[in-house]
């Protein structure tokens, strides 16, 4: 709880110790630099960021300990920025993170794999969709090679195809680890979490934001920024911003994805992906470091967040994934997991650019709020951090200087 980092706030805090009690005195009334709400992968990777650069930061995470939101129920795929807008922040940011998450990996000993992926044409029709991925994947600085059918064979001899695009950039990451490492190097410059912490209440002071945390009436916590990194939550976390404009909140919509894992062991040694689909990248095969295939993750529009495994879609699987791996056999496919991705476009709409909205989008020059976060959020993590230090410098938050995380 909060109390716990109101009375730890000199020792760095270890994981697990979310577990910890505290008596929480009556009122608290404390302040802080940085308050990042939210410890998933950016949150941690927006407090470290920030904890390079001097700041004192307090990560404020509602559950009992980090990453058990979006950044547990997702593919753990370090993308190559393939499919994004060119200039767009998803595409820029995938780009520059991808490289950062390669030297962090290497550097903090993160398991990863630079695998590479093949995305495959299933018909002849579908060529010229592939032809438009590689030239919008080109204007990204993104290279990718094209493979005819017997090419795509010598490296995945299973998978039928027209044809397919090489993407060698793209990996696979133990995403576990790179958290705790991002919440490792955070402390180790500073920084502070206190889980069980959830964010209820904001209200705006000239050159602050008061917080109250959990049951609280009253705030009880003063911080000069606040970077809202609650990821389903983001949006509402926003609107609880007492007198924040409303019309600085996107709506939020859900789009559940379902992962079926592979019965038994696999001979792919890339990752595969089809032509994507609407609001999703179409149900692809992902490797984990283990070398356990699973597919998914599918797209399902729903309206409360639910976790549930809906079997059903096993059916649609078998059928998406025999277009290009006719050997799957029945009753190969398990149900796995389903992750829910923070769409800020709906059914129908065009894919939304994440958001990082700072005082020059709302006018608050203490709060930096970010909006649908979903893929690529991981590759782009680091990336994000950066972009959100440089926000805070541009508005006067934090000084120049200071390290830069890599
Ligand atoms: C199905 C799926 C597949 C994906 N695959 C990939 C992939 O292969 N590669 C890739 O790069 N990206 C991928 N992504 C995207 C990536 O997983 C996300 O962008 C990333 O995990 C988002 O992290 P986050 O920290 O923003 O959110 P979260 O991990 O959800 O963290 C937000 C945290 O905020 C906390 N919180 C919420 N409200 C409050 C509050 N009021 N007070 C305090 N704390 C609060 C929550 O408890 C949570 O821990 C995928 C996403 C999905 C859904």
């Amino acid at each position: 709880m909060l109390a716990g980092w109101a009375a730890g706030r000199t020792r760095a805090l270890i994981p697990g110790f979310g577990q910890q009690t505290w008596k929480t005195p009556a009122v608290i009334v404390d302040s802080v630099d940085t308050v990042v709400i939210g410890a998933g992968i950016v949150g941690l990777a927006v407090a470290r960021a920030l904890a390079l650069r001097g700041r004192e930061v307090l990560i404020l995470e509602a559950a009992e300990t980090f990453g058990t939101g979006i950044s547990s129920r997702h593919s753990e795929v370090i993308h190559a920025g393939i499919y994004y807008p060119r200039g767009s922040l998803k595409a820029r940011l995938c780009v520059a993170g991808r490289d950062r998450l390669y030297e962090f990996c290497e550097r903090f000993a993160i398991p990863h794999r630079r695998c590479g992926k093949l995305i495959v044409a299933t018909s002849q029709d579908q060529l010229a969709e592939l032809e438009a991925i590689q030239a919008a994947a080109a204007g990204n600085g993104v290279p990718l090679q094209w493979l005819n059918s017997a090419q795509a064979r010598t490296m995945e001899p299973e998978i039928v195809c027209e044809a397919a695009l090489f993407s060698p950039a793209t990996g696979i990451i133990d995403s576990h680890s790179y958290m705790f490492a991002l919440l490792a190097d955070a402390e180790r410059h500073a920084a502070n979490v206190a889980y069980h912490s959830r964010v209820a209440a904001m209200w705006l002071e000239n050159h602050s934001i008061l917080l109250a945390i959990n049951d609280d009436e009253r705030p009880t916590l003063r911080a000069r920024m606040v970077v809202n990194c609650a990821g389903l939550h983001a949006t509402q976390v926003a609107a609880t911003i007492e007198g924040f404009p409303t019309d600085c909140i996107p709506r939020a919509y859900y789009a559940r994805g379902h992962y079926f894992a592979l019965a038994g062991k696999t001979r792919f040694r890339h990752l595969v992906y089809p032509i994507p689909e609407p609001g999703g990248l179409g149900v692809h095969l992902t490797l984990d470091l283990a070398g356990q295939a699973r597919f998914g993750p599918d797209v399902e529009w729903i309206e409360t967040l639910d976790y549930e495994v809906n079997i059903e879609r096993a059916n649609r699987f078998y059928a998406a994934i025999r277009r290009f791996w006719p050997q799957l056999g029945d009753g190969q496919l398990v149900p796995a997991y389903a992750g829910i991705r923070p769409k800020i476009s709906g059914p129908g709409e065009p894919a939304a650019d994440f958001r990082i909205d700072g005082p020059s989008h709302h006018g608050v020059a203490s709060l930096i709020n970010l909006f649908g976060i979903e893929s690529p959020g991981l590759t782009s993590s680091l990336a994000i951090g950066e972009h959100v230090a440089e926000i805070a410098q541009g508005a006067g938050l934090i000084a120049s200087s200071g390290q830069q995380a890599s």
